[in-house]
């Protein structure tokens, strides 16, 4: 559920007319929602309220300030992926201690701003990293606790570019290799092994690839402890995926997930830790967009916004879906036009939706991108030298912009000529 819906006959965030936010700061724009956070929040720490757990919001799917401050407050955890952002993470207010650091090529300068800052536990990918980590750390005079990520080579049955716990992905340990990388590790110095880790894709639609990777995650855990390491810990990684289509099935609650994880590894007595990302921030943004040209072409007419695939990535590099609404509600019995959702950008792969069946729209109307609070804002550039999209955040009837749209002054300047040219 989120807090997107019409009122009066137009598209709200909570108590504020998406209309407004539109008309005050132009199009595109990214609009999201302080209580759709707090709320998909609240149901992970639910999930979770039988165990020692802390949920950490994974970073990389959104990374504005305001965002992490919000759920930082609520007491979220942060699962950070480079230097930047967890750097970003200190500065929205969140201890080290609630920063968990992944990725398969963490930087010793990344690693030491870690260690420097205060670091929850860093979880290794690779043995050359574990090995890199215990000469920084030991250099540092520091003890970094630690968790390996194991690959347990499960299907997590989504797209591929967002599948990685095959053994043929980037991430982890092979599982049958982890207990030597765990003795190996016991034996460095500068890390203190705590736990184990796994993540095994995004969007996950079925519990069925988190109850087996789980399970052998547990399996995993009993042999360690048998082998003498205290493991005290599990990361559980993210990836509960989201409806991004309003009139499919909906993939598992939260609530469901949480009862998954307690059926498998509940019974270790460990402190859990996850990284859901995408089912926190998904549905609580939405993108606005302006149609600036409705096109006849050849046998398919296009519908020409003002936003593209450098603002919204997701479909040209997933071939994603995002249901398409106008701001203002159809009547009842409206008719229907078919058209191919594109944006200005010089690719053909600058495609929305095609054959997309929306009510008539023409030049100046506002249509509404759903479930593009993830994996939306982050992964914008400034392609075709359109400025990056600004982002605003709506709690009850009032909003405030969390990052305001460059000018274009402001991005010539990013550029230098130099003086022998
Ligand atoms: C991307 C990622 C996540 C978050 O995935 P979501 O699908 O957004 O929940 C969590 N953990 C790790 C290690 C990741 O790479």
């Amino acid at each position: 559920m989120d807090h997107f819906n019409y009122r009066d006959g137009t598209l709200h965030a909570e108590e504020v007319p998406l209309s407004r936010i539109a008309a005050e700061l132009g199009t595109p724009v990214y609009v999201y929602s302080a209580a759709t956070l707090r709320r998909h929040f609240g149901l992970f720490r639910e999930a979770l309220d039988w165990t020692d757990h802390l949920v950490c919001f994974a970073v990389k799917s959104n990374s504005n300030l305001a965002v992490l401050k919000l759920l930082g407050d609520m007491g979220a955890g942060m699962d950070v992926v480079s230097g930047g952002e967890y750097l970003r993470a200190r500065a929205a207010g969140v201890p080290g201690e609630r920063i968990v650091f992944s990725g398969v090529g963490k930087t010793l300068a990344e690693m030491r701003l870690a260690i420097e800052g205060g670091i929850r536990q860093v979880n290794i990918e690779s043995e050359p990293e574990m090995r890199a980590l215990s000469g920084l750390a030991t250099s540092m005079g520091a003890e970094v606790p630690v968790a390996i990520r194991v690959n347990p080579d499960v299907d997590a049955g989504t797209h591929e570019k967002i599948a990685t716990g095959r053994s043929d992905n980037k991430f982890g340990i092979p599982i049958a290799r982890a207990r030597d990388v765990y003795a190996e590790a016991a034996g460095l110095p500068g890390l203190r092994v705590v736990g184990v880790d796994v993540h095994i894709g995004s969007q996950l639609t079925d519990l069925d690839p988190y109850r087996a990777a789980y399970a052998k995650v547990a399996d995993l855990a009993r042999a360690l402890r048998a082998d003498g390491h205290a493991i005290s810990r599990l990361d559980l990684g993210g990836g509960l995926g989201i409806p991004y289509r309003r009139d499919n099935n909906a993939p598992p609650l939260p609530l469901e997930y949480g009862r998954v994880i307690r059926e498998t590894v509940g019974d270790l007595g460990c402190e859990i830790e996850i990284e859901p990302g995408r089912n926190i921030v998904g549905n609580a943004g939405v993108l606005l967009a302006q149609v600036i040209y409705l096109k006849e072409g050849a046998g398919r007419d296009f519908l020409i916004v003002d936003a593209a695939m450098n603002d919204l990535l997701r479909p040209a590099m997933y071939g994603a879906h995002h249901d398409i609404v106008p701001l203002v509600e159809p009547r009842p019995g409206a008719g229907l036009r078919r058209v191919d959702v594109v944006g200005p950008i010089c690719e053909s792969g600058d495609t929305f939706q095609k054959g997309a069946e929306l009510p008539v729209l023409g030049a100046g109307d506002l249509v509404a991108f759903r479930s593009a609070g993830a994996y939306g804002a982050v992964m914008a550039s400034e392609y075709n030298s359109r400025p990056l999209v600004p982002e605003v955040l709506v709690s009850g009837d009032h909003f405030a912009v969390i990052r305001p749209r460059p000018t274009f002054e402001e991005m010539l300047a990013r550029d230098s000529i130099p003086e022998w040219l």
